[in-house]
């Protein structure tokens, strides 16, 4: 067994080295690492040196959506055993503070989320991670779509967030991966008009292909006025902002029915956004955000694998691990294409 890493050497430039092969320490596995997805934030570090507040300083290791085999357990390790198939959820909490106390560990403070500087992330052929954030596929569902559960955990918590229900009208705003597994969600919720709003035309088709009931592209029309006429001036139930765009963050108001719910999704690069709260004020809406997840990966499995939710649309692209640099190049040079790519490590 030979462990490999990629490293963003600098920015845009990727590097395969060896790297020591990690030992599982007590209930943690070790994990032969089979697919890792390409997130929004692995091509903001990789093309920016940062995403958000978190500065990439030194040799990085990128990758944070990933599933594979287990092969090796530590101590005490009871409810994994070799040859299992699992995804990692990425994001090891503290266990003790009162966001993890109340099962909201999401909001941890001290939180060790993979490719977050400093913490490294999973671009690499073995990893050694903890018992209880490794969740068993079904025979049904490949590591491939186990690399997805991360991403699809965001929609989920958005839909959750939003509580979306049976018969709800919903518009998503952005079309991207996150945008799209979105939509799935909403769809597996029950939501039975949902209106996805991009400005590029692949994307949108994307999102019809999805199940989409209608899509609108801003850049030809008024978007606002667009959902006001499908609900003849109400609105919808939830609006749910993926996009993290300044104008469309501020687009929400206009589009949420009396008493509906806004959701919170995308993050933008701007920190402060304007925002009508007159239409606040007068309609009553729920204002929810997203960070992250939690407690989502067993039911996104469960539904990955009973046919609810189908992740396998959402990947565009695949490249061998030896061509990361390549993935990356094509991530940022291709954006309007790539709705999400993966690198197939083994
Ligand atoms: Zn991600
Ligand atoms: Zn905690």
């Amino acid at each position: 067994m030979k462990n490999r890493g990629a490293f963003m050497t600098d920015l845009d430039k990727m590097e395969i080295r060896d790297i020591p092969m990690p030992e599982p320490k007590e209930k943690e596995v070790l994990v032969e690492l089979e697919y890792v997805g390409i997130c929004g934030s692995d091509v903001h570090y990789f093309h920016d040196g940062r995403c958000g507040s978190y500065v990439v300083d030194g040799d990085f290791m990128l990758g944070h959506e990933c599933a594979g085999t287990v092969v090796e357990l530590g101590e005490g390790v009871e409810n994994l055993k070799v040859g299992d198939r699992v995804a990692l959820e990425p994001g090891i909490t503290c266990g003790q503070c009162e966001f993890c106390k109340s099962g909201r560990y999401n909001l941890c403070p001290d939180v060790q989320f993979l490719a977050t500087p400093p913490v490294q992330g999973c671009y690499e052929n073995y990893i050694a991670f903890p018992e209880n954030m490794c969740f068993k596929l079904p025979d049904n569902i490949s590591t491939k779509e186990g690399a997805l559960v991360e991403p699809l955990s965001v929609g989920m918590h958005a839909a959750n967030q939003g509580n979306v229900q049976l018969g709800d009208s919903v518009v998503i705003l952005g079309a991207g991966c996150i945008g799209l597994v979105t939509l799935l969600a909403c769809k597996a919720h029950g939501a039975t008009d949902i209106t996805v709003v991009d400005v590029i035309p692949k994307r949108l088709d994307y999102a019809m292909k999805l199940g989409a009931t209608r899509v609108i592209n801003g850049k030809e029309v008024d978007a606002i006025e667009e959902v006001k006429k499908i609900t003849n001036g109400a609105g919808v139930d939830k609006v749910m902002e993926t996009a993290g765009s300044p104008f469309t963050i501020k687009e929400t108001p206009f589009m949420v029915k009396r008493g509906g719910t806004i959701v919170l999704v995308g993050i933008s690069a701007q920190e402060t956004v304007e925002f009508n709260f007159a239409q606040i004020m007068d309609k009553e809406p729920e204002i929810k955000s997203v960070f992250r997840y939690r407690n989502i990966y067993p039911q996104a499995i469960a539904a990955i694998s009973d046919g609810l939710i189908d992740v396998s649309g959402i990947v565009t692209h695949e490249f061998d691990f030896d061509n990361i640099q390549e993935a990356f190049d094509c991530a940022i040079n291709n954006k309007d294409d790539v709705v999400k790519a993966v690198i197939k490590i083994k």
